[in-house]
């Protein structure tokens, strides 16, 4: 039977360099002790008091179907949090409760653009980012920034990239590149949304962790609220990426849309999740912070290990969990490393390549290992690189 071309396309033309992920998964299936720098996953799971807030809920009965726009409860808390981190008037009628980031995307793109309308992304990207367009029946076109500007996009590229498009995505802290954008590169994505009349999706999944400088959501800039679309998550703010949940901020009438297409796709986000979800919420930024200090501290160590030589350069690490590491002066492209590292260091981490062509010749690190052991993987990946590169280089 045939399947739709949308659905076979998803994938077509998308990222390569996820060899080295497979392998080093079947490596590990094998026995062998591999270093896993790949995912962005925590290193510890969800905490405690927000599981029993979990098991209480469904105890309570919160088992059957919920709200599909959300619980009236945690719309509000998700309204009042961020309005009080960005200043812009929100209110629970602003807040769709999806099944995490990811399907907020998928959902922010198939309201926004109309069926082959192009839908631009900046280059490197989080994975997914073009086969999410393409799924919701736009055509994917990448910004490619360069590693001069530490991946940030300029005006002049904002500019002709946005150019006839029907939407922009922007994520800030960025993963993979760990750039925060300051109010530069935010006043030139405002700029190229209002000069070309598009709809912002802006991902802030990693707004709580931010090492340099401070989280500024585009929505609050002057004339972005009425264009704009936060994707939110729990994820890495609660360690609760299993829980599957996230959410859309946007205008009303906007989100009075999207909850026609929730109805119509996810019917909603399990009940006792939303309660964990709204406890968890409550427990305050020193709980957020908590959940982000051991990505502060590799962030530390990543830039103690690299000091000293030249072979292996870190793009700073302003947000998010990741290092980007320019091995370029190994004359190996990221993804050839990656596969030599795995081979005789069994340590993984994903090429540059994997995230868009911006970032060929670039590692992403995950610093999702407890610190000794991300210290150690470092150290050994400084050291392979200086082996390989020329001696000029070291
Ligand atoms: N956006 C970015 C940039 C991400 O890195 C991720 C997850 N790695 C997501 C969105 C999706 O997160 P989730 O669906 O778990 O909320």
């Amino acid at each position: 039977m045939k399947i739709s071309d949308r659905v076979k396309t998803i994938n077509a033309g998308g990222s390569d360099g996820w060899d080295v992920f497979y392998k080093a998964r079947q490596l590990i299936t094998e026995g062998v002790a591999v270093t896993e720098l790949t995912i962005g996953e925590h290193d510890i799971g969800t905490r405690q008091p927000i599981l029993d807030a979990m098991h209480s809920s469904a105890s309570r009965g919160h088992t059957g179907y919920a709200m599909v726009p959300g619980t009236t409860a945690l719309r509000e808390t998700v309204a009042a949090r961020i309005a009080r981190r960005t200043g812009v008037a929100t209110g629970p009628d602003n807040i769709l409760v999806t099944p995490g980031g990811q399907a907020a995307l998928f959902a922010a793109h198939h309201a926004t653009c109309e069926a082959g309308d192009v839908a631009a992304y900046i280059d490197p990207y989080y994975a997914t980012y073009p086969g999410t367009i393409r799924a919701a029946g736009a055509r994917p076109r990448a910004i490619v920034t360069s590693p001069t500007t530490a991946f940030q996009p300029t005006r002049d590229q904002l500019m002709a990239g946005t150019e006839g498009a029907a939407s922009l995505l922007v994520n800030t802290p960025n993963n993979p590149t760990g750039a925060v954008y300051g109010i530069e590169t935010l006043g030139g994505i405002a700029e190229a949304c209002l000069a070309h009349d598009l709809w912002l999706i802006s991902d802030e999944v990693y707004d709580t962790q931010v090492w340099e400088g401070r989280h500024i959501s585009p929505r609050s800039l002057p004339g972005m609220a009425e264009r704009t679309l936060v994707v939110g998550s729990m994820s890495k703010s609660h360690a609760m990426t299993g829980s599957r949940i996230g959410w859309i901020c946007g205008p009303e009438d906007a989100i009075a849309h999207l909850i026609d297409l929730a109805t119509n796709t996810t019917y909603g986000v399990p009940g006792f999740i939303q309660d964990a979800a709204t406890f968890a919420l409550g427990q305050g930024d020193a709980v957020e912070a908590a959940v982000a200090a051991p990505f502060r501290r590799r962030r530390a160590i990543t830039q103690e290990v690299l000091a000293g030589q030249n072979v292996v350069r870190a793009i700073p690490v302003q947000g998010a969990m990741y290092a980007m590491l320019d091995i370029r002066a190994t004359g190996l492209g990221g993804e050839d490393f990656a596969l030599a590292l795995l081979e005789e260091e069994k340590i993984a981490v994903m090429p540059g390549e994997s995230f868009g062509q911006a970032a060929a010749g670039h590692l992403r690190v995950a610093m999702t290992v407890a610190d000794d052991a991300y210290a150690e993987a470092l150290r050994r990946l400084v050291a392979f690189a200086r082996r390989l590169a020329p001696a000029t280089a070291r």
